[in-house]
């Protein structure tokens, strides 16, 4: 049985993970449509429900824009734990995460001042700016949605809604630069 199942807004795109059973609630009470199940049936003396996997909100919802804390574990995230140097993925344990521009010289602990970097990598950048190094991250760190990151988080729900929206892999990687 699926532990978690993706929400999606009225509009399709994607608004969280919950469980099953709230997702079960929000059914019963038709705040949510049925768009994806397993083959599964959860049941109770009243009635059987096949378990959902994917539900969309009947009303749309505004969210406000959520700030997502820079942590060491959603920065690595955010950059699929790909050494943003030297492009290399040389596991978690040999990860860090970088000041862009060194906090020494300024460099501020934020979204679009860290990166993730390999521990060889981060040594040899020291305390130099990226010029200085001529290390420049390949790709410009930026401030990922919520959703973003759950989605990250959770590949089979990625892959789930992107299915259900008839995206390709190429075209549905999040566009959290946007977001
Ligand atoms: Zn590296």
């Amino acid at each position: 049985m699926p532990k978690q199942v993706l929400v999606l807004n009225a509009s399709y795109e994607p608004l969280s993970l919950v469980s099953v059973r709230r997702a079960v609630v929000l059914l019963l009470r038709e705040k949510a449509e049925l768009l994806e199940a397993t083959q599964q049936m959860l049941r109770s003396n009243r009635q059987t429900m096949a378990v959902p996997l994917v539900i969309r909100l009947v009303h749309y919802v505004r969210l406000p824009h959520r700030k997502v804390p820079a942590t060491r574990a959603a920065v690595m995230l955010r950059d699929a734990f790909i050494c943003q140097y030297c492009g290399e993925t040389p596991g978690r344990q040999l990860l860090t995460v970088d000041h862009v521009m060194p906090r020494c010289r300024g460099g501020r602990h934020d979204w679009d001042n860290l990166v993730t970097a390999c521990t060889r990598c981060n040594q040899k950048k020291g305390s130099l700016t990226p010029e200085e190094a001529g290390m420049v991250p390949l790709r410009k760190p930026f401030e990922p949605t919520y959703v973003a990151l759950v989605l990250l988080s959770n590949p089979v729900a990625a892959a789930r809604w992107e299915h259900l929206m008839g995206l390709t892999k190429e075209q549905a990687k999040p566009d959290y630069a946007h977001g």
